[in-house]
């Protein structure tokens, strides 16, 4: 059959001009977070530029660049068991993220790491920072040391402990701000860290206290506004703010009544990850340090859907299930004397409950309709059309691209799911049921049970007149 093209993303969202196949940039206006701005040379031209082989290097290793400048470690476990062989890498991880950050100089016999390498022996500083192309290193220093904020305050903090021989300096990073978050999210270095000489007294419970020295490391909380500029110092390059508590939703005809007046978020990476004209690209343009942020970004986002199901224990009703599952308790008896048990209901996409409940309503289904008739896969290509033009037009390629892949598959999933429902292509169907997977290189298909009814019961071999999609 002929190719149907779905078009380019050329809708502008007349609320907040992201360029879209399909609206969840700003919910109908709702959200609104200040625009990214141009980054600073010469990350514009590291990030932008294709023709110099400078640029190449950094492009292709933009994870480990960022990482030599991060002030934070970022306490991802990878899982490198699934980079064997061909495809592009894949970015898995194990248990929660932790963003931490050490004492201002690094204990004895230990290397400087992190943020300490913004003050400890920086004359070695480059060879501190080993690896890759040192032109390109030193060229993102000086512009750190230019822009950024928490980069200029931890020089401070050198040149103090340097000159000044302070005794017991400590470093605040504050997590409140006074500004409206819809507007600004580059505050000035006063507002975002202090200097402290002895103790400190006024600390918010969020607010970071570095010490001097110490071993231990400190962990930044996922919603403090520093957690993504301190863990992506290339994507943040002036030290914006990242997520931040109480920005106010924009004002809309229901805002009254509505629940939530505040961005959540999942609406700040919803917001974050739409392509406008009118906004820079550094984020969509980071290559491999984009997927790592996509990543981090839903680990910040799981523990606060972890919250509320723990709060609200008895509104999502958990009790009822206890007796469902008492009898698999046994081994787990030793767990619930030490702490609360927290029942994770059906509702949580992933849970084991979720799980189940979906299995067997899959049994259910065949168990009133029969078996199923057709088995269908839709792999999602690459090379189709669609993503072929926006990732060129953006240079870039299909695998740096998992938003517009997976948009692009779920626009085509839901064509599929159109003509089997409503234009009968496999005649009349009775029911279906399908899933998503993502396949080990990052490409999402997905697998489509069909139930035809009785008098469309396939005459011919169907797999041989299905159209290769
Ligand atoms: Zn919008």
């Amino acid at each position: 059959g002929t190719y149907i093209d779905i078009g380019d993303p050329i809708w502008e969202c007349p609320h907040c001009k992201a360029m879209i196949w399909f609206s969840l940039c700003c919910s109908d206006g709702k959200i609104q977070l200040p625009l990214l701005h141009e980054p600073p040379h010469p990350l514009n031209h590291l990030l932008f530029n294709n023709q110099d082989p400078k640029t190449k290097n950094f492009q292709q290793y933009i994870r480990i660049y960022n990482l030599m400048f991060a002030f934070t470690s970022p306490g991802i476990k990878f899982d490198k068991s699934y980079n064997t062989g061909k495809g592009p890498p894949t970015f898995r991880i194990h248990r929660q993220t932790h963003h931490l950050i050490g004492s201002l100089l690094p204990m004895p016999n230990n290397p400087p790491k992190f943020a300490q390498l913004y003050i400890y022996d920086t004359d070695n500083e480059i060879i501190n920072r080993l690896s890759q192309n040192p032109l390109i290193i030193i060229a993102i220093k000086d512009m750190l040391d230019h822009h950024n904020h928490y980069a200029q305050r931890f020089r401070m903090a050198r040149d103090k402990l340097h000159y000044a021989a302070v005794p017991d300096l400590k470093m605040k990073l504050i997590s409140q701000r006074q500004t409206d978050g819809r507007l600004y999210n580059l505050p000035t270095t006063t507002e975002v860290v202090s200097l402290i000489v002895g103790d400190e007294h006024s600390a918010d419970k969020r607010d970071i206290i570095i010490e001097k020295k110490s071993g231990l490391l400190k962990r930044i909380h996922e919603l403090h506004p520093a957690y993504l500029p301190l863990q992506y110092p290339l994507l943040y390059p002036k030290g914006e703010d990242g997520y931040k508590l109480n920005i106010p939703h924009k004002d809309h005809a229901n805002i009254d009544a509505a629940k939530r007046k505040q961005v959540t978020l999942c609406e700040y990476f919803c917001y974050r990850l739409q392509s406008r004209t009118n906004e820079a690209q550094t984020i969509l343009h980071s290559r491999r340090l984009f997927q790592q942020w996509i990543i981090d970004g839903y680990c910040m986002i799981e523990p606060q859907k972890l919250n509320y199901v723990r709060q609200h224990q008895q509104q999502l009703r958990v009790d009822k299930y206890i007796n469902l599952t008492g009898s698999n308790d046994h081994l787990e008896t030793l767990g619930r004397d030490r702490g609360k048990r927290i029942i994770l209901p059906s509702s949580f996409v992933g849970s084991q409950r979720y799980m189940e409940q979906l299995y067997f309503d899959g049994m259910a289904i065949c168990g009133h309709l029969g078996f199923p008739d057709l088995f269908l896969t839709m792999t999602c290509n690459p090379t189709w059309p669609e993503i072929q033009r926006k990732v060129t037009q953006s240079n870039l390629t299909p695998n740096n691209c998992p938003d517009i892949i997976t948009r692009v598959f779920k626009i085509k999933l839901n064509q599929l799911m159109n003509d089997l429902k409503h234009d009968n292509i496999f005649g009349n169907i009775i029911g279906y049921i399908y899933t998503i997977e993502w396949q080990k290189r990052g490409l999402p298909h997905a697998y489509i049970l069909i139930f035809l009814h009785p008098s469309n019961k396939p005459k011919h071999n169907y797999l041989k007149l299905c159209p290769t999609i």
